[in-house]
């Protein structure tokens, strides 16, 4: 698969005025402190990076080894040694487009990554001869911390054992991924605040998913409280909740046959544009990563 060639963004902190403010500009060549990438979103494979310079996470493991690689690769990472460089893989839940690759990495040699989910998705994995030896366990609604990285898990509303999205600070930047859910509840709206880069699901658009060609027993599935968010509700959520502080959105987890994403980014904008917001809007691919946004 080839890559389109990469943005690279830094947001520069100004710490003069009350509020942080970030600004984009070019890559200026220095380190920077935190990045993340969505490198696939979809119904056909979910995997995220988290890396600041000391740590590396890896969130949702829904593409092969070699794809995982490929793309890794893509976005500037050694291949030799991204994979020794993973010190955690966490999942969100055991849908099989978010946990396909996980048998095969929590095998390989080439990973020393410890592998985290919650106490009941672990026994909900078809984990193939043996579980791994690298697995650790929690409970939904948990803090953990990963090297220099705090993660915050919390529970999402969608039709899995025990899925959780997670919210995490690294050296003061906060991000957020909340993909995979019917619904966005108070308690989630909670956690997504005061973030600088959000990761929000926008699945379907109602009108496409009702005349599409899923099965009426699918869509009453992706239209309920446990299944996945509309455009309608991720748009109702930008107009209503957004935290102004949110510098980054990136909408992703789009479904193929249910939604475009010219749809999703007028939406996206009109609710934006609505409340005077300058956000920057990123929609994720199922089939390349996303830029790599750089704090
Ligand atoms: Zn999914
Ligand atoms: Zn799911």
């Amino acid at each position: 698969m080839v890559c389109p060639p990469l943005k690279r963004y830094r947001l520069k902190t100004y710490r003069g005025s009350a509020r942080r403010r970030f600004v984009y500009s070019e890559e200026s060549g220095e380190a920077a402190i935190v990045k993340f990438c969505v490198l696939a979103s979809g119904s056909s494979g979910n995997a995220a990076l988290l890396a600041t310079e000391n740590t590396c996470v890896l969130v949702d493991a829904g593409l092969s080894m070699r794809e995982l690689g490929k793309r890794l690769a893509s976005i500037g990472e050694d291949p030799e040694r991204i994979f020794e460089r993973l010190d955690a893989i966490l999942i969100t839940h055991e849908h099989c487009d978010h946990v396909s690759g996980l048998p095969v990495l929590a095998r390989s040699k080439k990973i020393r990554a410890t592998i985290h989910m919650t106490h009941l998705t672990a026994p909900a994995i078809d984990w193939g001869e043996t579980a791994p030896g690298r697995l650790e366990t929690f409970q939904a609604g948990a803090a953990l911390q990963i090297g220099d990285i705090e993660v915050q898990s919390f529970t999402i509303p969608h039709d899995a054992i025990d899925p959780v999205g997670f919210a995490f600070e690294a050296q003061g930047v906060r991000i957020a991924i909340a993909t995979d859910l019917g619904y966005i509840p108070e308690s989630v709206k909670f956690h997504l605040r005061r973030t600088d880069l959000l990761l929000l699901e926008a699945n379907h658009d109602l009108d496409m998913l009702k005349v599409g060609p899923y099965p009426w027993a699918v869509k009453q599935r992706v239209m309920s409280r446990v299944g996945h968010l509309s455009n309608l509700v991720m748009s109702d959520y930008l107009e209503q909740d957004l935290d102004a502080a949110t510098c980054q959105l990136v909408l992703g987890h789009l479904s193929q046959q249910n939604n475009h994403p010219a749809i999703v980014h007028m939406m996206a904008t009109q609710a934006l544009d609505g409340r005077g917001l300058h956000t920057r809007l990123s929609i994720a691919s199922q089939h390349t990563p996303s830029a790599v946004f750089q704090f």
